[in-house]
């Protein structure tokens, strides 16, 4: 249990108790250790129910912490096992649905999808439509559809509630209209695939409680106070949602800090949190509580000085961070170099520096405002021999390893991606120029004209390496390197067909001996590649698509996605631990701390970031007009076009202090501020960057130690290192990249090459059908629906079924709103403790309870213990909470998850993890049944297993195994019980069959012959 002597400004908040109260919590203050003593407060003061506290967050990984952080505070106070309930917004919303979205038309199946999936479903959508308006051959324009889908879900809107309504007869309502088309087509599709997406959570919860109003008090019944943490996140559907159930006086704790909100341009609201007092009430009706943490227990003061600085530029009303320890020494530095590579070099000897003095690498971060920048300092750390650990999608792909990986993924999902595969061959590994590769593409071009043109695949520089021997030109060391590449490309792809996703970057890694490369390595360097791949692999195992294996081309979609706009990386980042340096986003950084923290580039417009286009609704269609809105963010707003810029201009700047005000607090001892004249890579921009407001600041305040600034260097013509070997080109003189700079200054100059060379017409002819094929492809087909297929059951269903066939009828067949279940969600965190412990991620699918497991009698955090000391809790399990769907029975499918697959060799063995208790009831095996099965038939990316069993470890109590060796006979058994229960549900056999488990019966209030037997 962790010693808590809280702070004058904490025991002030304490001594409020039970009753509505905003608690504005800056930077560094003990926010999550206020809330976990006010929590306790009310347990032990106030007599408040552990159960009955209600604890919301904004992500999974702040939920589990504030789980944590509560559960070690209660320790002592309260009976072992007891806890609080904590959810993160979206799952709050997703609970609720689960419970009564039947009185909204949602089956309590429904699946929540990702933002990537709901990406994979609009672009079908999109793909077969018709557009007179919207550009579709622009790759954002599906982004942008579904920026408007988001932000309509945010503000409890659908598509229809704006295509009916009056509206200017403008451009930008042509494309609006457009987009709702689409959406409301998407919204089509969720409904057929059974899912929702994450706006649908919030939407369809609020409508739940706005059409039976009676419900919100059932909700109220269950809570004597609710806990908000991180307010200042949420959107304003998400705060309707909030005040509908707990609005009229209801005890609510909502903690946060609008100077940090750095969300805004994904929906979330400052107003929420600001207009608490109007939303909320306290107990009496009137205004609820109002308290401020200041005392920062993370920075010394010199850094607080300077980050205070900069919150008051986003708000200059801010009180002040103080530091709760003044004898902390700190130090903020700025220095401004001649050109991005110094600046990253100065950072990296630094580093080096305070690492001689003692400082571990893990102690030292580099927060970067883009994504673009991540490169040029992972390059200046391997130099300077200092490992890395890049935190972030978007960074992680400018890792030279996970570059090679991803183009070698790219190459066998799309053979034909030439630009996959030169990456390939001009790296590290086979280090080939443009004039090794150029026979190869003038042997394309000349076979190209050969093929019918009418045929669907053109030919590639692949299939041109495949004929290597019938073309001249090429040097002999770069013909036995292009040998040696095909051999190892058809042999990948040979070996990959059927793996799973991981499997086949695993497999690409061990084939080009990538493992003992890096063995290879200098230390730092070594470390950097290691860490980084393994990202890259975790990611590749914990994404999984919503139907089937994860597929290549989706998960180099959504590498795509994350390297231009980290749009789904909300939580902050998840760390290793090795001793290496972090790089990440500002934005993944929020809520992480280290000693020494650098932010570069902090140069005009890059940090205060410039916004790329303002949320204008009347310019751009994918942004919702003002009138629609709930929150009144832009109600005054104005109508002149210069001065609406203007507006937003400085609504974007306040977002941008915001987020440097959170990259400043994380810094323990040292902060240091950088940038330089000269940016981009390899070509430097036409115009040298000049410092930042936000450099400026930093570094003329008298706190801050200025450790150079250097005079502004002449241009440099490239701005990379010295290459191994100058790259020879045979068509341009000045090597590729002078083809380059020649063709995006002079439109004209690529056509005049092509007549020196004599390859005029054939030049022009070849624009002519790229023209040509630009304006094909507005060709489209209507969409195809997929028949209609409701023939699938849940291996829960399944059991529920074999209990008693009532229950499963009114739970999946003609669902009524189902009670709580207490168990199901202690045994939803057991399972997401024991995903943590196998492999640090939380999987937003979380809340669906009943693809988890099937619920059980609760057993306290004693559960998650007796796992951690079991043989399970020693050993990685192959596969974790593993999809599957099976076909069984007469064409039925039963979907669900194994809780962990342990994998030796041709032995597997799976396990149902439970929270409870022995059971002794039957129908249980249904589960182990099912899950043998599908280790059989599924092909799961690991040899199939010789020997199986199949073990419910019951940890309710201390672990009690109980195995079975599923064996062919075991199997047939298994399969005739699973075909029986089906054909059953086929025939619509529907009968009351009362036992213990009409106990925990949702329905028991329906059922007489439950009432009766429980009465007998
Ligand atoms: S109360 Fe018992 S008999 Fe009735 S539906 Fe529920 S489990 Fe079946």
């Amino acid at each position: 249990m962790r010693s808590l002597i809280p702070s004058p400004e904490q025991a002030e908040i304490l001594s409020l108790g039970p009753d509505s109260i905003r608690i504005r919590a800056g930077a560094g203050t003990g926010k999550t250790t206020t809330v976990a003593m006010v929590i306790s407060n009310l347990i032990t003061n106030h007599y408040v129910d552990p159960e009955r506290i209600l604890g919301i967050t904004f992500t999974n990984k702040a939920a589990s912490e504030l789980a944590d952080r509560v559960r070690s505070t209660i320790t002592g106070i309260v009976d072992e096992g007891r806890q609080i309930e904590v959810h993160t917004y979206h799952g709050f919303a997703a609970q609720v649905l689960f419970e009564f979205g039947a009185l909204v038309g949602v089956d309590n199946r429904v699946k929540v999808i990702t933002p990537t999936f709901s990406r994979q479903i609009l672009a079908e959508t999109f793909d077969h439509t018709t557009y007179q308006h919207l550009d579709i051959t622009n790759r954002m324009t599906l982004d942008r559809i579904r920026g408007l889908g988001d932000r309509l879900g945010d503000h409890l809107l659908e598509p229809g509630d704006l295509l009916g309504q009056e509206h200017p007869d403008d451009e930008t309502w042509d494309n609006r209209n457009e987009m709702l088309q689409t959406l409301l087509r998407y919204s089509e599709d969720k409904r057929r695939l059974g899912v929702v997406d994450y706006a649908d959570l919030v939407t369809l919860s609020t409508r739940i409680f706005r059409t039976h109003p009676g419900l919100a008090g059932e909700i109220r019944d269950r809570y004597q106070v609710v806990v908000l943490d991180e307010y200042q996140d949420t959107n304003p559907g998400q705060r309707v949602l909030l005040t509908t159930i707990f609005g009229e006086g209801f005890p609510v704790i909502a903690v946060g800090d609008e100077d940090q909100t750095i969300y805004e341009w994904r929906g979330a609201s400052s107003e929420n949190f600001e207009l608490f007092p109007l939303h909320f009430r306290a107990a009496g009706g009137g205004p609820p509580q109002d308290r401020s943490l200041t005392l920062n227990r993370r920075s010394s003061q010199t850094i607080l000085d300077v980050a205070n600085e900069i919150r008051r530029k986003a708000n200059p009303a801010a009180e002040l961070l103080l530091t709760s320890d003044p004898e902390k020494e700190g130090q903020v530095i700025t220095y401004w170099a001649g050109d991005a590579l110094a600046e990253a070099d100065w950072i990296a000897r630094r580093f080096e520096e305070l690492h001689d003095d003692g400082v571990p690498f893990s102690e030292m971060a580099v927060l970067f405002r883009k994504n673009k920048d991540f490169a040029v300092v992972v390059d200046a750390m391997a130099r300077n021999g200092i490992p890395v650990e890049v935190a972030n999608v978007g960074g992680l792909l400018s890792v030279p390893e996970v570059a090679e990986l991803r183009s070698w993924l790219t190459v066998i999902e799309r053979p034909e991606n030439s630009a996959a595969l030169v990456e390939i061959l001009f790296g590290s590994r086979y280090r080939l120029g443009l004039a090794d590769i150029a026979p190869l593409s003038l042997w394309v071009s000349a076979a190209e004209p050969v093929r019918d043109r009418e045929e669907e695949n053109p030919i590639t520089l692949l299939e041109a390496i495949e004929d290597i021997d019938r073309i001249t030109g090429i040097r002999d060391d770069a013909r036995s390197a292009l040998r040696h590449f095909l051999g190892l490309y058809r042999t990948v792809l040979t070996e990959s067909q059927g793996m799973s996703l991981v499997e086949t970057c695993r497999l690409i890694l061990d084939r080009t001996r990538a493992w003992q490369d890096i063995e290879a390595l200098p230390g730092a360097t070594r470390l950097t590649a290691r860490l980084n791949l393994h990202r890259l692999l975790d990611l590749a195992e914990d994404w999984s698509p919503l139907i089937g294996r994860p597929s290549l081309e989706a998960f180099l979609e959504y590498l795509g996605a994350m390297e231009d706009e980290p749009a789904e990386e909300l939580d902050s980042a998840h760390l290793s631990g090795e001793d290496a340096v972090t790089l990440v986003t500002v934005h993944r950084a929020k809520g992480l701390e280290w000693d020494v923290v650098a932010i570069p580039a902090v140069t005009d417009q890059n940090f205060p970031s410039r916004a790329r286009q303002h949320p204008d609704p009347d310019r751009f269609a994918e942004y919702l007009p003002v009138q629609n809105r709930i929150d009144t963010a832009l109600a005054d707003m104005p109508d002149d076009e210069a001065a609406r810029q203007e507006y937003l201009k400085a609504r974007n700047d306040i977002q941008e202090w915001r987020t440097a005000y959170v990259a400043a607090t994380r810094a323990r001892s040292l902060l240091m501020v950088t940038g330089a004249y000269w940016y981009g890579l390899p070509e430097p921009t036409i115009k040298a960057k000049k410092p930042s407001p936000l450099f400026e600041l930093v570094e003329s305040h008298p706190a801050t130690h200025i450790a150079g600034h250097e005079v502004e260097p002449a241009r440099p013509a490239l701005l990379r290192r010295a290459p191994d070997a100058a790259t020879p080109d045979p068509v341009f003189e000045q090597g590729w990249d002078g083809g380059l700079r020649l063709a995006m200054s002079d439109h004209e100059a690529m056509s005049r090459r092509a007549s020196e060379l004599g390859a005029g017409s054939e030049f022009d002819q070849r624009v002519d059908e790229l023209v040509g094929r630009l304006f094909e492809l507005a060709a489209t087909e209507q969409i195809p629906q997929a028949p209609q297929d409701q023939r699938t059951v849940s291996v829960t269903g399944l059991v529920t079924y074999a209990q008693c066939p009532k229950r499963f009828y009114w739970s999946a067949v003609d669902p009524l709103p189902r009670g709580r279940s207490p168990s199901a969600v202690a045994g939803t965190e057991l399972h997401r403790r024991i995903e943590l412990h196998q492999r640090g991620q939380v999987p937003f699918e979380q809340f669906s309870e009943d693809l988890y497991d099937v619920p059980d009698e609760a057993a306290g955090d004693g559960g998650f213990n007796a796992f951690r000391d079991s043989r399970f809790a020693e050993r990685r399990a192959a596969l974790v909470e593993a999809p599957f769907e099976l076909l069984a029975g007469d064409g039925y499918r039963v979907r669900g998850r194994i809780d962990a697959v342990y994998v030796d060799g041709r032995h597997w063995e799976v396990v149902d993890f439970k929270s409870g208790r022995p059971s002794t009831d039957p129908s249980r095996i249904v589960q182990l049944q099912s899950y043998a099965m599908a280790a059989t038939d599924i092909d799961f990316g690991h040899p199939a297993p010789e020997e199986l069993d199949a073990t419910f470890a019951y940890l309710g109590g201390g672990l009690v195994e109980d195995t079975y060796r599923a064996d062919a006979a075991w199997i047939e058994e298994a399969r005739s019980d699973i075909t029986t229960l089906i054909k059953s549900i086929d025939d619509k056999v529907f009968i009351e069959t009362p036992g213990d488990w009409c106990h925990t019966c949702d329905f028991l209030r329906f059922c007489g012959p439950g009432k009766a037997w429980l009465a007998e």
